[in-house]
């Protein structure tokens, strides 16, 4: 819808700024939407209460659900983006992760799902504690988890997917959807510790940040630089930690 007359018409360079703490411009420029945080999907009722409440009072009374288990008030009027802002420093609501760094994680109900080998929520909850303030990487990164091999989170479409099997964790690197999808990888190791895990994790942004160019995502720097490459470094930093 294109901006009526007496709108407030946002520069882009406010516009690119208000997006880095995830408040995105709509089609007209003069309407947000605003999203929030979650991890593992879960929510409590406390912030589900505040997003109801901001949605009627700044939005449109509707909210989204995105696709990346998040929530978001769509239609927020510029003019009262500051009103909201305001509202937020005494909500439990956080800011969705935006831009070229560790997004909010993904993950399946497998903590209670009767299918699952792996507590998701804690371990989510964990590598967001861990992993969750990356930034100024090449490009967003995706991480999903799910508890089993029916992959409902669709670990495979995500930059890094944790899949639990048994007691141990396979990986998926290098998945994305958009235009250019592409199916993650196998690591071709069997992951059997946490511990192992997180340093898997940890060299995988690091690997990332160092060969990535500007923009690229880490699928594609997989198939530029070679996935035996990156599975070589890899292996020497696991071995090398003696775990
Ligand atoms: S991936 Fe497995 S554990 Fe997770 S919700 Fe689906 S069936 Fe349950």
């Amino acid at each position: 819808m294109p901006p009526k007359s007496g709108d407030i018409v946002i520069s882009d360079a406010e516009i690119a700024q208000l997006k880095e703490s995830a408040i995105f411009a709509e089609k007209d420029r003069t309407h947000f939407s605003v999203r929030f945080l979650t991890i593992g999907g879960m929510m409590t009722p406390e912030k589900l209460r505040d997003i109801a409440a901001f949605a009627e009072r700044f939005g449109n009374g509707t909210v989204h659900l995105t696709t990346r288990q998040g929530a978001e008030i769509p239609h927020v009027p510029y003019a009262k983006l500051a009103a909201l802002r305001k509202a937020l420093e005494t909500s439990p609501l956080k800011p969705a992760r935006s831009g070229r760094c560790v997004r909010s994680i993904t993950a399946c109900p497998g903590t209670y799902c009767k299918f699952s080998d792996i507590d998701t929520q804690q371990l989510t909850a964990d590598l967001f504690e861990q992993f969750g303030d990356r930034n100024n990487l090449p490009h967003k990164f995706k991480i999903a988890v799910c508890g089993c091999s029916h992959c409902c989170s669709k670990p495979q479409e995500n930059d890094l997917g944790v899949m639990g099997e048994g007691k141990n964790y396979i990986i998926f690197v290098g998945g994305m959807a958009g235009k250019t999808p592409r199916w993650g990888d196998r690591f071709p190791f069997v992951i059997r510790d946490k511990t192992v895990l997180f340093r898997l994790v940890d060299a995988t942004i690091q690997w990332y940040t160092k060969h990535g160019n500007e923009k690229e995502r880490f699928g594609t720097t997989i198939e530029r630089v070679g996935l035996s490459q990156f599975v070589a470094e890899m292996m020497q930093i696991i071995e090398s930690s003696k775990l």
